[in-house]
């Protein structure tokens, strides 16, 4: 059984990684349902299982908004009390 992490070989009857100690076979906490090593959601439910890895590409950066929002939030603020 192939660690999902760091590849390593551990036994086939192996729940963690004997390496890293990443779980190999995690029973989903919705249905109990026994996933594939190394799988990220529940095929039987959908359940997300793992933490999702990072993906920097996805998601473009978003503009420093609540900068701007902030100066606009306190000249309100001012404008209150004024
Ligand atoms: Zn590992
Ligand atoms: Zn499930």
């Amino acid at each position: 059984m192939q660690c999902p992490q760091c590849q390593h070989d551990n036994r086939e009857s192996a729940r963690f990684c004997e390496a890293c100690g990443t779980a190999l076979v995690l029973p989903c906490p919705t249905c109990g349902t026994q996933p594939r090593p190394g799988a990220a959601f529940c095929d039987a439910c959908g359940t997300r299982l793992r933490e999702p890895l990072p993906a920097p590409s996805t998601a473009p950066p978003a503009p420093p908004r609540h900068r701007n929002s902030t100066t606009r939030g306190a000249a309100r603020h001012r404008a209150w009390r004024a």
